[in-house]
Formats: structure tokens, C-alpha cells, sequence
């Protein structure tokens, strides 16, 4: 074979090669960067971002994930809040409308099994979590608050369906394990039945990634909760692995505007919360938050427009996929050319009548 023929044969293999690899990508790209199907791989590992969640329209209320890597917007206000009251609970805090039937049987069977609850809190806004955040900022020092408290838009009681319980006529839930009194044992046991999850059970925290929080329930609903009992899953597992879209990588992008937790010092008079802690790092959370409405760090679709409503449920990563359609469209081109051309080359340099 002379030279330009082993080219050409070469160029040939190298363009059937190229288009096998094209067409190899095309098929197993569904796979890897799967558009609105549930399950993005593995649960993450606990860590600390600010990621849009999806689902996260009002209507998804049962089935919205947020942890310490997912949030929703800032203006996510649940447009059916409630007083408990209307559930025969005390106080003023609220729920969604969708839960008080179920919150009212909860309390009455409760009440009826010797175990009166209360209301600690629920319904949280984002500013109002962000309060109670830097509060804990200000008690405990910023990382240790991160295990005992979700930063603003990471917050279930941002959702309106979670609750905070106490037994009745206590003041709080805070002291000692309430999971042992009375009321908090029978939550454990029964509150699934009535449609309540709680989300940071003992034991859990490398997969809740917060602290045990036996006071702490979610609605989801009667017949999702039974699911999730049954399944002996966290409910961070459970709607991760069912319903949870948001393609989260598995490390935290890094972003130059996010100051690192550890190493930054706090800056006197930059937060709004008083706090007798000389190595209090609440000004962190500002920048935190600041970053997190404005840069949205770690990840596509992360935009948190002030403006707009959160309302839409699509999928979360459609700026990569429609990214990668251009790409592998010229590959495509270039070995569609290559092959031509490598064809075309070889029967040019073959029809001198060389032969072999
Ligand atoms: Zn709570």
C-alpha cells in the first residue's frame, strides 16, 4: 500500500472510530444527564450549597426537598397559610391549608392517647428563618448552627408543612430528649398516619445532615407518609429518590464571591444580631445569602429572580442540555466530512491502478 492509501485507510478508521464514539455519547448521554427523570444518581453527601430545588411549585408541596444543599426562592410563600388554630392547636403560627384536617386528627388522637401536643413553630418566611439562623449564629458559632438550623430558603417550615411540636402547656421542646416524653414518643410511633414525617430522626445525621430533631415534622400527606414509613427511609432519602429532579454535582462548584466559612473573620457591626460571642461568625451569613440570591453558586438554573413567583416545576438543568446539542452536532459534521473525505481520498489515490 503506498503512503497516501494508508493515510487515507487511516483516516477512514479514525472517522468510523470517531463516529462509533458519537454515537456511543448519544446514546449513553440520556443516561448521564437524564432531563425531568426522577433519581439523579446517588443521595448527595451532606455538604452546604444554595441549589434550586425542583419540584418546587406550590402544588408539590408533599413531594419538595430542600436540605443543606437545596433551597427554595426567597419569595416562596405558600399562598394557603392558616392559623393552627384552626386545628384546635394554640398559638398563632400557621400551616397550609392542605394539612389542617390531618393536623386537626393528629392533635385530637394525640390528646386522646394521654400525649397533648403544641405548637413550638411552623410557617417560617425567609427572612423570618433567617432570623432564627443568625440567632443560632450568635448562640452556637456559624458551623455548629448549621447543624441545628437550615440557612433561609433551606428551611421545611419555609414550605408551610412543617411543624415543630412540643407537649402541650411546655415551653419548649428544646431540653432534654423530648423524643422520650410521652408526646414525642407517641409522634413517632403514629404520626404517620397521619400523613407527618419526622425528618431528623435519632441516628440520622449523615443522612439528614442536621442534628436529631425529634419535635420536627413534615406533612406529606397520609399516603406518602405511610410509603415512607414503611420504606424505614429519612424522608431526604425517600423524595430524593422518588421525586427530587434538581441535578446536583456532586461537589460544590467553587465561587470566588463566597467567602470560606473557616477562614473569614467576622466583621464588627456587619450583622444585625447581637451576640455576647467574641468568635461569633454571623457576618458570614450575609455574605452567604448575599452570594446566594445573587451569584447562586454551585450549579445551572440557580437564578433566584426577586421578582418572579416560584411557581414553575420544570426540570432543572435544561441550559446543559440545550449546551451540549451544538457540540454534538459539529462532532457529528466534522465525522460526517472526515468519512466523505477519507472515501473520497482513498478511491482517488486507488483508481492509478496501484493495487495491492
Ligand atoms: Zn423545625
Amino acid at each position: 500500500m503506498t503512503a497516501p492509501l494508508r493515510t487515507a485507510t487511516r483516516l477512514r478508521r479514525a472517522s468510523v472510530a470517531a463516529l462509533l464514539a458519537l454515537v456511543a455519547t448519544l446514546l449513553v448521554q440520556p443516561a448521564v444527564a437524564p432531563i425531568g427523570v426522577r433519581a439523579m444518581g446517588p443521595l448527595p453527601a451532606c455538604r452546604y450549597d444554595d441549589i434550586l430545588t425542583t419540584p418546587r411549585g406550590y402544588g408539590d408541596w408533599s413531594i419538595t426537598l430542600v436540605d443543606t444543599i437545596l433551597r427554595v426562592t426567597k419569595t416562596y410563600v405558600p399562598p394557603d397559610l392558616v392559623p393552627v388554630s384552626e386545628a384546635g392547636l394554640g398559638g398563632k403560627d400557621a400551616v397550609r391549608l392542605i394539612m389542617i384536617d390531618d393536623l386537626r386528627a393528629l392533635a385530637q388522637a394525640a390528646a386522646a392517647a394521654s400525649a397533648p401536643l403544641g405548637v413550638q413553630s411552623a410557617y417560617r418566611s425567609y427572612a423570618e428563618q433567617k432570623i432564627v439562623f443568625d440567632g443560632w449564629v450568635a448562640r452556637l458559632g456559624y458551623s455548629r448552627a448549621l447543624q441545628v438550623s437550615a440557612r433561609p430558603g433551606h428551611s421545611e417550615h419555609q414550605l408551610g408543612v412543617a411543624v415543630d411540636f412540643k407537649t402541650r402547656g411546655s415551653t419548649s421542646p428544646f431540653v432534654g430528649d423530648w423524643g422520650t416524653t410521652a408526646a414525642g414518643k407517641w409522634l413517632k410511633a403514629n404520626a404517620w398516619q397521619y400523613g407527618f414525617v419526622n425528618s431528623y430522626p435519632k441516628g440520622d445525621i449523615a443522612l439528614t445532615c442536621y442534628d436529631y430533631e425529634p419535635w420536627h415534622y413534615r406533612y406529606v400527606g397520609r399516603e406518602l407518609a405511610a410509603q415512607i414509613n414503611a420504606s424505614g427511609l429519612t424522608p431526604r432519602q425517600y423524595l430524593w429518590a422518588n421525586f427530587t429532579t434538581t441535578v446536583v454535582p456532586p461537589k460544590k462548584a467553587p465561587v470566588a464571591t463566597v467567602a470560606p466559612v473557616a477562614t473569614a473573620k467576622p466583621a464588627p457591626g456587619a450583622t444585625a444580631v447581637p451576640s455576647p460571642s467574641p468568635t461569633t461568625l454571623a457576618s458570614q451569613v450575609p455574605i452567604l445569602s448575599a452570594s446566594a440570591s445573587a451569584v447562586a453558586p454551585g450549579g445551572p438554573a440557580t437564578q433566584d429572580p426577586a421578582a418572579s413567583p416560584p411557581i414553575e416545576a420544570g426540570p432543572i438543568d435544561p441550559a446543559v442540555a440545550a449546551g451540549a446539542q451544538p457540540a454534538l452536532l459539529l462532532i457529528a459534521a466534522v465525522t460526517f466530512v472526515l468519512i466523505i473525505g477519507g472515501g473520497w481520498l482513498a478511491a482517488r489515490r486507488r483508481r492509478p491502478g496501484v493495487g495491492r
